[in-house]
């Protein structure tokens, strides 16, 4: 077991003592001295303060110590972006946010990326050398594997731009980008589902997405576009015309804009999914019964993942998830009514705790994930033991 795997144990957050290590791992105590120090030395890890004070010298505690590095999360959103510093632990230090529209392009939103990672650091009173790395969700697909966006709908100039590469020219950290929805399943799991393995979010705002969290493992499938829903076809509405140029995709009559048409088609006025949530909340039967039925037609698409990959928590994030139980309603119609008995027994249909903090904790795990990864500590081990192997070359 390599350095990286021991450090893999620690993760669990309580403080160990050598011989736990040496049992856990069948390692010598003496390796597992010598990878302690290399973790301490690298920050990772530091003796724990809990000393017993019955008699004797008390065993030493080694514990993970989150505040070693920082990672900030970003997530951009089609007006607004928000920016947060965390520690190891995703717990928030400091957050900036801001009004900035994702279609001006990506020179602007990441200037204003640069500028805010700059100031939350100083403002946490932190060199710029604790950043570890910078985890940042975009509203479009992502390729995964390059961090580029690929053809976003509503982010002209983004096309494949490379965003890591942009930002590294500032900070040379890690740069890991994911599209918002997958992020927000992210954070809703890190904050309020931890012992959740699998479970789905899908945002329901100006588009609709779905995260799927499957084992414990975000599923992003071969491109990285597993989860991209809006445009699955729903029945019963061939007549309506997709801003895909298809017809009848759930977008087209569930999303925010679709949702404040059919408002306006009953004497109500309405621009966003935003405003329809404040007609229901204001007391408005015809906002309810719209939001209601897009309930139900986003539910028979969420009947048909929960037949596919049989969930234990449903979470509906996003503007319109602010529309609460009539929302949910119609959605659990559709799920109970489609889904398999056994599917649906202990399956909870819940919205987002996490909120609008959802996105930008789960820029910051996806940070996280990366930096404390066994292959980035082995590798970071490595490079140390290499340094060391250097200076005694160099001295002898
Ligand atoms: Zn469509």
């Amino acid at each position: 077991m390599r350095t990286g795997e021991l450090f893999d144990l620690l993760r669990d957050g309580r403080p160990w003592t050598r011989a736990q290590l040496a049992e856990a791992t069948g390692l010598a105590r003496s390796t597992i001295t010598a990878r302690i120090d290399t973790l301490m030395r690298l920050g990772l890890v530091a003796p724990f303060g809990g000393a017993r004070s019955t008699g004797g010298r008390p065993p030493a505690l080694f514990a993970i110590n989150p505040t070693a590095k920082l990672v900030v999360g970003i997530d951009v959103g089609a007006t607004h972006a928000r920016a947060a510093l965390t520690d190891l632990n995703g717990t928030i230090l400091g957050e900036v946010d801001a009004q900035i529209a994702v279609a001006d392009g990506p020179e602007p939103v990441l200037a204003w990326v640069v500028e805010s990672v700059r100031d939350l650091v100083a403002a946490g009173n932190r060199p710029i050398e604790d950043l570890a790395a910078i985890g940042i969700g975009l509203p479009g697909p992502v390729e995964h594997s390059t961090g580029r966006p690929i053809n976003p709908p509503i982010m002209p100039g983004w096309d494949r731009y490379d965003v890591p590469g942009h930002l590294q020219e500032q900070y040379p950290v890690p740069v890991l980008v994911d599209n918002d929805v997958n992020i927000m399943a992210l954070g809703e799991r890190r904050r309020h589902l931890r012992d959740v393995d699998d479970l789905v979010l899908i945002k329901v705002a100006t588009g609709i997405g779905a995260g799927i969290v499957s084992g414990g493992v975000l599923q992003r499938g071969a491109q990285g576009t597993a989860g991209d829903l809006g445009h699955v076809r729903v029945p019963g509405a061939d007549d309506i015309l997709c801003r895909c140029g298809n017809t009848g995709c759930l977008e087209a009559v569930a999303a925010g804009p679709a949702l404040a048409a059919a408002v306006r088609a009953q004497g109500e006025s309405a621009e966003t999914g935003g405003d329809v949530v404040e007609l229901v909340r204001a007391g408005s039967q015809p906002a309810m019964a719209v939001v209601r039925q897009a309930g139900r037609d986003i539910g028979e698409v969420v009947a048909t993942m929960v037949n596919l990959i049989n969930p234990s928590v449903v979470v509906i994030g996003g503007q319109v998830a602010g529309a609460g139980e009539h929302l949910l309603a119609g959605i659990r119609e559709s799920v109970y009514h489609r889904s398999l008995p056994l599917a649906t027994e202990h399956l909870r249909i819940v919205t987002s705790r996490a909120g609008g903090e959802a996105a930008v904790l789960g820029a910051s795990a996806l940070a996280i994930e990366h930096v404390l990864s066994p292959e980035v500590v082995e590798a970071a081990s490595e490079a140390l033991a290499a340094a060391d192997a250097e200076a005694e070359a160099a001295g002898a």
